[in-house]
């Protein structure tokens, strides 16, 4: 059992106020909070490491090297990669799907098919939309039913040899479904497609195993996962990373440069131009350990919980509908009141101190496919608790109130 209070101590917003009243802060699926532990180690870095990596010989460039690079090593141990340098840093999964997706422009001609679902989040559509104008490659999108699952029987008859590449989230930001990945990374496998996993929303609440998995590529961002922002991984498995030519040209990524003709450096120093987010990179690895110490398991199994109590309190509101009521659901609810604009409740329980989110969670095809403007979007974390719930079960009666 997960000692809540005692974990609610280690994140310092917690126990702010907003508006006068204690936060309750149910924005989780945009970005988690960070705990004291990672607030600290960056101004650690600052105050004792800080110099670039991989270019000085002298001790703190060492120290900073050596520090960026045993967080690596966590990361790849925290996903089960078979190799260090198969683990990218990122600012985050927007820009480890934009690296994919430019490199697969190498690979693709008019004819060929790039594959999306129906469940994405703008990140996930927008650079494939790019990469197919510039190949001439078409896109296809896996459909979903009324339940917000997608539909396998659609996958088998879109996939072909025609299929080069497929992208899917783990988990839907905007409903909280949890896609059947391995059965779709096997298929896709089946008809020589590499698969692309969006991990941005499962990363929060359970620990990737990407070689069990069997994925090409797998990309998160550090800052939904008790992390800082601008900080990110892009998992991709050797061969494909060898093969992807690099996103951004400049220093660190090179072997050799000559006006004639450049070498790229190897993994995965190819795919890292610049210097990076060196203090978030450090940082990333602190937040692991951080929720690893925790547990997944336990965490899992507590906001399961909260999203079942949750779930049958917001059900007992008169004229409130969810949205994506997946068998396999993470914590994660969508909702709306009939006749009332989620911007309005948003707006009214702010007030209150509860932190949603409302609109369309940049997943526009979601809300078209339900025909609404946006939801209301309460995503729970592991240091929520029932009374906050119970909090913002009041506060949307409350708000239904006053706007009908
Ligand atoms: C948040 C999110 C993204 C985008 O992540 P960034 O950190 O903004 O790059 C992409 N996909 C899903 C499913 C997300 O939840």
């Amino acid at each position: 059992m997960l000692d809540i209070q005692k974990i609610r101590a280690d994140f310092p917003i917690l126990s702010q106020k907003v508006n006068g009243k204690p936060l309750v802060y149910f924005d989780n699926g945009a970005t988690s909070q960070k705990p004291q532990v990672v607030i600290d180690a960056i101004s650690k870095y600052y105050q004792e490491i800080n110099a670039n990596i991989h270019r000085g010989v002298h001790t703190l460039s060492q120290l900073a090297t050596d520090a960026y690079e045993v967080s690596r090593g966590k990361i790849q141990n925290h996903i089960n990669a078979k190799h260090a340098h198969e683990v990218i840093f990122t600012s985050g999964t927007t820009h480890g799907i934009n690296a994919v997706a430019n490199g697969f422009a190498a690979f693709l001609k008019p004819g060929d098919e790039v594959m999306v679902s129906a469940l994405e989040h703008h990140s996930n559509i927008v650079p494939w939309q790019m990469l197919c104008e510039k190949t001439g490659a078409a896109l296809k999108v896996i459909p979903m039913n009324e339940n917000g699952e997608l539909i396998m029987s659609e996958y088998d008859k879109l996939l072909s040899t025609k299929t080069k590449i497929v992208t899917v989230n783990h988990i839907s930001n905007a409903l909280g479904t949890i896609n059947p990945i391995k059965e779709m990374i096997d298929k896709a496998h089946e008809v020589g497609a590499a698969i692309l996993i969006d991990g941005a929303q499962a990363t929060p609440h359970l620990k990737p195993d990407v070689q069990a998995l069997n994925c090409d590529f797998y990309v998160f961002s550090g800052h939904k996962i008790c992390g800082p922002t601008g900080i990110g991984i892009l998992y991709g498995k050797e061969e494909w990373l060898r093969k992807l030519p690099p996103y951004q040209g400049g220093g660190e990524m090179i072997a050799t440069v000559t006006f004639e003709k450049t070498t790229y450096a190897d993994l995965p120093h190819k795919f890292e131009a610049g210097t990076p987010n060196i203090a978030d990179g450090i940082v990333l690895g602190t937040a692991i350990d951080y929720l690893n110490e925790i547990g997944f398991d336990n965490i899992a199994k507590y906001e399961h919980e909260l999203l079942e109590y949750a779930t049958e309190k917001l059900l007992e509101i008169e004229g409130l509908k969810i949205f994506g009521t997946a068998k396999e659901k993470t914590s994660v609810i969508s909702f709306n009141i009939n006749g009332i604009h989620p911007y309005d409740i948003g707006t009214i329980i702010d007030k209150l101190g509860i932190a949603v989110r409302t609109g369309h969670h940049c997943a526009q095809p979601i809300m078209d496919f339900f025909q609404i403007p946006g939801t209301i979007r309460a995503s729970f974390a592991f240091y929520n608790t029932k009374e906050e719930i119970d909090t913002m079960v009041e506060a949307v009666k409350k708000a239904q109130m006053m706007l009908s």
